[in-house]
């Protein structure tokens, strides 16, 4: 996998890293509860209004449960797992493509067995994300399936 850019050529030296750019934390630790994710920043430009971001979650790892105004489309690139959309949960495979809508529930969970990698894209401007309350994420597990699903 090579990136280049007209400004910065940046070469891809392992499949899943990308030179000159920092591993981070998902977020910062205490800040909302999530398990075992870094980010990449690949794309950041204000000319285009939106970043490109690389998500690694290790075998097991999950994202926040969250929602929020601005949108995600993601892209997953590796592995495979499952994902909350709304009140929806959906199995998620290398290749699939998902849509976020805004103020729509999320979490991204790794199967136990491999990681899950995907890019996601989002406005370079967004509003910070909520995590439901007790009564939302109540009403949330009233489904067993999302109740399974959200079971650490
Ligand atoms: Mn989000």
């Amino acid at each position: 996998m090579t990136v280049v850019t007209a400004k910065n050529p940046v070469r891809c030296f392992d499949a899943f890293r990308w030179e000159g750019t920092d591993l981070l934390a998902y977020k910062e630790e205490g800040s909302a509860p999530f398990k075992a994710i870094t980010r990449q920043t690949l794309f950041r430009d204000p000319a285009i209004k939106c970043e490109l971001r690389y998500f690694e979650l290790a075998p097991g790892g999950y994202s926040t449960l969250e929602r929020h105004e601005h949108m995600h489309a993601v892209l997953i690139l590796r592995g495979r797992g499952e994902c909350l959309i709304g009140d929806t949960v959906y199995k998620i495979d290398t290749n699939d493509l998902v849509t976020i809508e805004p103020w729509t529930w999320h979490q991204f969970r790794a199967n136990a067995d491999v990681p899950l990698g995907f890019l996601c894209m989002v406005n370079v401007d967004r509003d910070k994300p909520v995590l439901p309350n007790g009564e939302q994420r109540e009403a949330l597990t009233t489904d067993p399936r999302i109740a399974a699903f959200l079971k650490d």
